[in-house]
């Protein structure tokens, strides 16, 4: 091959890149992607499909992505009586499967203890709530996660 044309051909692999960084930052510049809040919403689904097959309830835990603490990718909020779930939405872009396979099914458990009275009285990270993450198909379900994540306090966050 000459060389000429291979240097072309990397300007133009280059500039192809170069491309399809600018639409991909663009994209995320003002609202997340639509087929980001569809992965969410499928998920969203799948596991209140999930939790109503094993128990026989419809957990009503309106999910919501709003700007958290860094450090954090979701927290699950409880009043005494209502949930709510808080997804991280800065954190959506560079973590996304971690967000749908880790943090959503570890959330919804937190969500589902809460409304069962099942609180454990320490973080939250219960036998009972490993159990309730991992029939949720949570990828993870670590108990000794070293943050916490749940609010005890006013929903409407
Ligand atoms: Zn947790």
């Amino acid at each position: 091959m000459k060389l000429e044309t291979l240097f072309f051909g990397m300007v133009g692999v280059g500039a192809v890149v170069l491309i399809l960084n600018f639409y991909e930052s663009s994209k995320w510049k003002n609202s997340i992607p639509d087929e980001v809040l569809e992965k969410i919403d499928i998920e969203e689904r799948r596991i209140l499909e999930r939790i109503e097959h094993l128990y026989s309830y419809k957990l009503d835990a309106p999910l919501s992505l709003q700007k958290l603490h860094p450090s954090m990718y979701g927290v699950t909020i409880f009043d005494g009586e209502n949930v709510e779930i808080v997804l991280n939405r800065s954190r959506l872009k560079e973590s996304l499967d971690y967000m749908i396979d880790d943090v959503m099914p570890h959330e919804f458990a937190h969500a589902l203890l809460f409304k069962f009275g099942k609180y454990d009285g320490k973080d939250g990270h219960s036998r009972e709530w490993q159990r309730v993450c991992l029939e949720l198909e949570g990828s993870r379900c670590d108990r000794f996660v070293n943050h916490r994540d749940i609010i005890f306090g006013k929903i409407g966050f």
